[in-house]
């Protein structure tokens, strides 16, 4: 079967698996930035990448025309030249520092010596989805239209997730039971500009980008990439594992990030389902399932799993398995597939069993998480099958407590296992162009285990901190030895930059602002309510002036902009704007007495661009170990303004992008020692001799 018809019977049963409007998803400590998107995502790309693959001729076509005027580069230039962008999110440059003082980090500290060595300017406000792109842009937040994890729908003051949006079908077919759309489902990537290596390909430069975040869906170019964080799990969420326990417990509970499902144990073995995709073509769609058992062995130490009633795997105590492959039935014989992990927490005195997300299969994808959508499955094949969820390391079961700090530690390192297989597969056969890879582990494990680092956080804890005190140093060192792997393949003629998008400090305090803002009359709630838990509950529109959504700003309820918008626009609004700003820059610790925030910001003071209106109006910029809450992130307004960081996650670097710079090593030197995220993209497009576009913020180092 050819692979056109392939996709062609994979999109049939995907038909099948129409989703529901209403799929509001969840942020929390639990799943970090979980998901704010729907199914409809799944759906929508997947029938996308269906229309791409059979208008595949006349793209082909529309190219060539576009690119006529595009003059291929010199042969000489696309033979010799190598660029090598290795990006480690989250690496922070104090602790670089002392690792490389203590001799920890051989490799780095010798770039360090004989190469450039600086921070690197990050991003108002320094989020992953934001410095990603404005690294890939080489322009600020204002051009390249993505201002933080969330952004808010103005229309209900819903949040979304930044990154991509999704149109449901206008025309149905009501047909039975069945509602079959008519109009095809539309996504569109909210990131406005396209990434250097799309120019780079364009002129003939050989490009692989691998996992680099907010490039999903995939950027069409001549050249291979895989994305990364913003692709969700076959729920078409971030993110959201289940864990089956048979202790007493009265109901299904879904919580941020995580199931937890009540099972029963009945001689040994326990009967339960894997949740799929919902089977929205019904009228009433309702959940896919993959029945599932495990029978415990007599010794209480493992379990053998069996999967539809076929595949059996054998489950040891506190051992995550290797990815398995689950097809979920949907209408008229049709499956989509998805592969995920067990782990058996426990057994005695009652059975604990984590599933991992369900991850869209990268040998089968549901959707393109490539491009082209078969790169994906050429790397599982070469490689091995790997994490394809954007957002994989699932913090929510460490948050929650579910599982402990081993089972997180052996999670995390699988994965960091499986990308640098696949990054080394890759680079191996790399001999010339641009090849970009960027890894994220180090960043989920300081959220996490910053609290060992930091004796004064509220989830110290001496005896947890002894055993754990150099996990974070310890990922830094892995590190090291993958830059040792990709010296080995630096020549004369290669370039390379190691980077990291921004650093990181403790988080000790969350500030619910949304709660400020009510406690300064700028949120009103309605006649007899005086707080809520997420998306606004109960709040009077009418009478509301400001309002908080995301992690990093405050939003004026403008007339004429939002949807029950009261404040006029011009001299109204900016004084406003005005006074906010002022008063939260003064509101204090009530128990220190010291300032949560460093800065505030205009939006029009840091950003410059054609979006520049869709961002917040007011930018917070916190002092390290305050954070905006994440009840805050998505419209909740609690009763305290301020409260301790019980969590796990427990390092942050949502603040002042002052505090938390990130880092850039060459193998270079360079008289500009101040560089920024956004210079990047223009130097690099100059060491291919591509003239910069319009619109680059980023300057070309020299
Ligand atoms: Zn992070």
């Amino acid at each position: 079967m050819s692979i056109k018809t392939k996709w062609f019977f994979k999109s049939l049963g995907f038909l099948l698996v129409l989703f529901p409007a209403t799929a509001w998803g969840y942020i929390g400590p639990g799943a970090g930035f979980a998901a704010v998107t729907s199914i409809f995502m799944v759906v929508a790309s997947f029938l996308l990448a269906l229309l791409g693959i059979l208008i595949w001729p006349i793209r082909i076509l529309k190219r060539k025309i576009k690119n006529r005027g595009l003059k291929k580069l010199s042969s000489f230039a696309l033979k010799k030249k190598k660029v090598i962008i290795l990006g480690i999110d989250g690496m922070e440059i104090s602790l670089l520092r002392n690792y490389m003082d203590e001799g920890k980090l051989p490799n780095l500290s010798s770039l360090s010596k004989t190469g450039a060595f600086s921070t690197l300017g990050t991003t108002y406000p320094p989020e992953s989805p934001v410095a990603w792109s404005s690294f890939l842009c080489g322009c600020n937040p204002g051009r390249h239209n993505i201002f933080d994890f969330l952004s808010r729908d103005a229309e209900n003051y819903l949040p979304n997730l930044s990154m991509a949006e999704v149109n449901p079908p206008k025309w149905n077919l009501s047909f039975g039971k069945y509602k079959i759309p008519l109009s095809p489902f539309s996504i569109t990537a909210h990131r406005k500009t396209k990434p250097f290596w799309v120019s780079l390909g364009e002129r003939g430069v050989n490009c692989v980008a691998l996992r680099v975040p907010s490039t999903f869906p995939p950027d069409e170019f001549p050249g291979v990439s895989l994305s990364a964080m913003g692709l969700p799990d076959l729920l078409g969420t971030q993110g959201t594992s289940s864990f089956y326990t048979s202790e007493k417990s009265d109901s299904k509970i879904n919580t941020d990030g995580g199931v937890i499902i009540p099972v029963t144990e009945e001689e040994g073995t326990i009967k339960a389902f894997l949740r799929g995709p919902l089977n929205a073509m019904k009228k009433h769609p309702s959940p896919s399932k993959l029945p599932f058992s495990i029978k415990l062995n007599p010794d209480n130490e493992g379990a053998i799993l069996t999967i539809d009633g076929e595949t059996k795997i054998n489950l040891p105590l506190k051992k995550f398995s290797s990815w398995v492959d689950v097809a979920f039935p949907m209408s008229l014989g049709a499956k989509v597939n998805g592969i995920c992990k067990f782990y058996l927490n426990k057994v005695l005195p009652h059975v604990e069993l984590y599933v991992t997300p369900i991850n869209i299969d990268p040998e089968n994808p549901a959707l393109p998480i490539s491009h082209p959508p078969q790169y994906s499955k050429y790397l599982a094949m070469a490689t091995g099958k790997f994490t394809t969820l954007g957002l994989a390391e699932d913090t929510w079961m460490l948050n929650s407590g579910k599982l402990d700090e081993e089972a997180f530690l052996q999670h995390c390192m699988s994965i960091l296992e499986e990308r640098e297989r696949v990054f080394f597969h890759e680079l191996e056969k790399f001999k010339r162009g641009c090849f970009i890879g960027v890894f994220d582990t180090m960043d989920r494990i300081q959220h996490m285990f910053w609290r060992f680092l930091d004796t004064e956080h509220p989830k110290y804890d001496p005896k947890l901190a002894e055993k754990y005190k150099d996990v974070i140093s310890d990922v830094y060192i892995k590190m090291d030895g993958i830059v040792a792997k990709v010296l080995e393949k630096v020549d004369s003629d290669t370039s390379l930059y190691i980077i990291s998008d921004h650093g990181f400090k403790t988080f000790r305090l969350a500030m619910n602002v949304n709660s400020w803002l009510r406690e300064e009359g700028y949120l009103v709630f309605e006649e007899g309510k005086d707080s809520c838990d997420k998306f606004f509950r109960g709040v009077d529109w009418n009478k509301s002036k400001a309002y908080a959504l995301g992690l990093s700003g405050i939003y004026i309820n403008l007339k004429g902009r939002e949807k029950k918008g009261i404040v006029e626009p011009g001299a109204p609004y900016e004084q406003l704007q005005k006074e906010i700003i002022d008063k939260i820059l003064d509101y204090r610790d009530p128990e220190t007495g010291e300032k949560l925030l460093y800065r505030t910001f205009k939006f029009q003071n840091i950003y410059e661009g054609d979006y520049t209106n869709n961002s917040p109006d007011i930018v917070l910029g916190f002092h390290p170990g305050y954070r905006v809450s994440w009840k805050t992130a998505l419209g909740g307004a609690p009763k305290p303004i301020v409260e301790k960081n019980g969590a796990n996650w427990s390092g942050d670097h949502c603040m002042d992008p002052s505090f938390v710079p990130g880092v850039f090593l060459s193998n270079k030197q360079f008289k500009n020692n101040q560089p920024d995220i956004t210079d990047l993209a223009p130097t690099v497009l100059n060491e291919f001799g591509l003239e910069i576009p319009e619109g680059m913020d980023g300057k070309v180092l020299q």
